[in-house]
């Protein structure tokens, strides 16, 4: 097994959707395994990481693991109060998130393991735990390099982009692409005819300050929960239309496209087909761009990825 991939071990939006229809695709809320070396950096703590924790314990050698947080929607951390590691000491667990302090971020952690939600605090934990901003800086853990940016999506959100050795991923598991250009649409009457150039132009801006996080991605694992029907009913929820995924993701020149984020009412059919749909986009633009849906037990092989230059 090579030392440095990544490894999906939860890719559903939402909630978890564990039915025999959808265990195609996996019915994990987020989390994603990045492994360079000995370091272990866990993106994301939905229900994926309880398996990940589960597999941590039986690992010769590792005791160190830095969890790396988008934001605090249940299914991004309802995973940490079956997370096995936190509760043995000799563990050392660093999390990331935003936040304005350590203290704020921890306290965004420790509320959902409160009586009479759970039975059991974190203050419980046993593993040596500490709590670190996002912040202005970038984080450097160990070979791995880390900048964040805002998302659109309900409270403070980021992606995430990380550097490692020369390659690049990009982490944005809930992010709403359309949601300036939806916004100057759904205004549009209130501006005369020959303001609508203006209009035009500043959707074509927003679009392309949208992707410059993602450019020239190695690897970019971004949400795509909705097709366009849903998304006509639901915009402004936080996520977008695969189809906007796509096109940005060939705007960006990304390397290889993982669809995120499923939504849970979407079964393995219906997943593939979106697969399908969106690999015909890629093809219609001439792209050699890789582009599958992001699939529970999948590994992508870092080191297998030619190396690119340094942004
Ligand atoms: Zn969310």
């Amino acid at each position: 097994m090579s030392r440095s991939y990544l490894r999906f071990w939860g890719v559903r939006g939402s909630y978890p959707a564990p039915f025999t229809s959808h265990m195609g695709v996996g019915g994990n809320t987020p989390c994603v395994e990045l492994r360079v070396g000995d370091d272990v950096i866990i993106l994301d703590a939905g229900t994926g990481i309880i398996p990940l924790g589960n597999a941590l314990v039986r690992e010769d050698g590792v005791r160190s693991l830095h969890v790396v947080l988008s934001h605090y929607h249940w299914d991004h951390i309802s995973g940490l109060p079956f997370f096995v590691p936190a509760f043995i000491p000799g563990w050392s667990i660093d999390f990331y998130g935003p936040a304005e302090s350590p203290a704020e971020l921890a306290h965004h952690i420790s509320q959902q393991m409160k009586a009479p939600y759970f039975p059991v605090e974190t203050e419980t934990w046993l593993a040596d735990v500490r709590y670190h901003v996002s912040g202005e800086q970038e984080l450097q853990l160990g070979d791995v390099r880390i900048s964040h940016t805002t998302m659109h999506h309900p409270g403070l959100t980021y992606a995430y982009r990380i550097e490692v050795d020369g390659r690049v991923i990009v982490y944005a598991p809930d992010n709403e692409l359309a949601f300036i250009s939806q916004s100057i649409d759904a205004r549009r009457e209130e501006f005369d005819e020959d303001e609508q150039p203006l209009l035009e132009a500043m959707k074509q801006e927003q679009h392309w300050r949208g992707i410059e996080f993602m450019e020239d991605a190695d690897v970019l694992i971004h949400d795509a929960q909705y097709t366009p029907e849903d998304y006509r009913k639901k915009r402004g929820w936080g996520h977008s239309c695969y189809l906007d995924t796509v096109r940005c993701a060939l705007d960006a020149r990304v390397k290889d496209l993982r669809l995120f984020s499923h939504d849970p009412n979407n079964d393995d059919v219906e997943l593939d087909r979106i697969e399908g749909s969106a690999m015909e986009l890629v093809s219609a633009h001439q792209s050699r761009m890789t582009c599958r849906l992001a699939r529970e037990g999948v590994q992508i092989d870092l080191d297998s990825l030619p190396r690119r230059r340094r942004r």
